[in-house]
């Protein structure tokens, strides 16, 4: 199938770095969120990401000038024209079965509906909607932008048109892939979970701080990032549904450590909330509880 016109669903982190990597692929994009708020804050980072593609040369200006990405509020009309719909809500089963419902409803028969889940049964979602054959799972990283790898996830009853869809329009979005067979966590995120799990555990138990934590991981383990500076930019609250899925299913080694889950009830979400191990001064992160200090040095 030829997929022309794409509906990213979620605003967000993830929907927002999707719907600008589908727009600037030359594909005719919607963006759809239940929140206002959300969709125009996309907007405005889309916006910026377009701006310095075209600084740095990486994004062409004519195509930048052609862009075609709407937001919209209602879901009907977000998707109702979509070959391909990606969904990036929030990583709940009820909210997803739910929306892969109404979306089953809305979309054209032969359109595509994936998901985003980083963790969650793709099976479950399809089996939500009466055309399970065409429900696939395009799990991206982030920041979408930048990140090369599409894990495409084949649930029980995808068919082999959909996942080759699912590969074409990586491709066509700039990205490599890699097709896993459903299960909980995939590859990267099972395994990520792991890490990232075990660096608070040596947070909670004094090991390290959370800098020196990052430094060995990135320096001695060459991880591009610190398991702590990426949690901040997962977000801290994505990550615990993530692990409390991965700990029913796949057993106790992946039980959240009660240190996150504190810092979780203290809204320290990630940079999205401007804190989360780290604080955020400007965009960069500082030891926690140096916030304050840095803002009356700054003075
Ligand atoms: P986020 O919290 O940044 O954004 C979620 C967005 O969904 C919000 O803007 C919210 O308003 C919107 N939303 C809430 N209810 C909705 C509904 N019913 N319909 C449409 N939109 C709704 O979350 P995120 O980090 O972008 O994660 C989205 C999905 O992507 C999750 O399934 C997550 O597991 C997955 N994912 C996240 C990452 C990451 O690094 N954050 C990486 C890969 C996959």
């Amino acid at each position: 199938m030829r997929v022309e016109r794409i509906a990213v669903l979620g605003a967000g982190i993830m929907g927002r770095g999707i719907a600008y990597a589908a727009a600037i692929a030359g594909f005719d994009t919607t963006l759809y969120d239940v929140s206002g708020e959300a969709l125009a804050r996309a907007e405005d980072e889309i916006r910026k990401l377009v701006d310095k593609g075209v600084e740095a040369g990486k994004v062409d200006a004519a195509a930048a000038r052609a862009l075609r990405l709407a937001t919209v509020r209602e879901l009907e009309a977000a998707v109702a024209k979509a070959d391909l719909v990606i969904e990036a809500a929030p990583e709940d089963i009820r909210l997803k079965l739910d929306l892969f419902a109404r979306l089953d409803r809305a979309t054209k028969p032969e359109a595509i509906l994936a998901t985003n889940t980083s963790s969650l049964s793709v099976t479950e979602m399809a089996a939500a909607t009466a055309r399970a054959p065409r429900v696939v799972g395009m799990h991206f990283f982030n920041p979408v932008h930048r990140m090369r790898l599409i894990e495409i996830v084949r649930a029980l009853e995808t068919d082999a048109d959909t996942v080759k869809t699912a590969e074409d329009v990586s491709r066509r979005l700039g990205k490599e892939t890699v097709v896993v067979n459903e299960s909980p966590g995939f590859i990267t995120t099972r395994v990520n979970a792991l890490i990232g799990n075990e660096a608070f555990r040596m947070l909670q138990e004094g090991v390290a701080p959370p800098e020196d934590i990052d430094k060995a991981l990135k320096l001695g383990l060459n991880h591009p990032m610190g398991p702590f500076e990426l949690v901040d930019l997962v977000g801290l609250d994505t990550r615990l549904s993530i692990l409390s899925f991965l700990s029913q299913t796949l057993g106790e080694r992946f039980r959240p450590v009660p240190l996150m889950v504190q810092y979780v009830k203290a809204g320290r979400l990630g940079r999205k909330t401007g804190k989360g191990v780290y604080d955020y001064v400007d965009g960069k992160p500082v030891p926690r509880g140096t916030a304050s200090l840095s803002a009356m040095e700054a003075r």
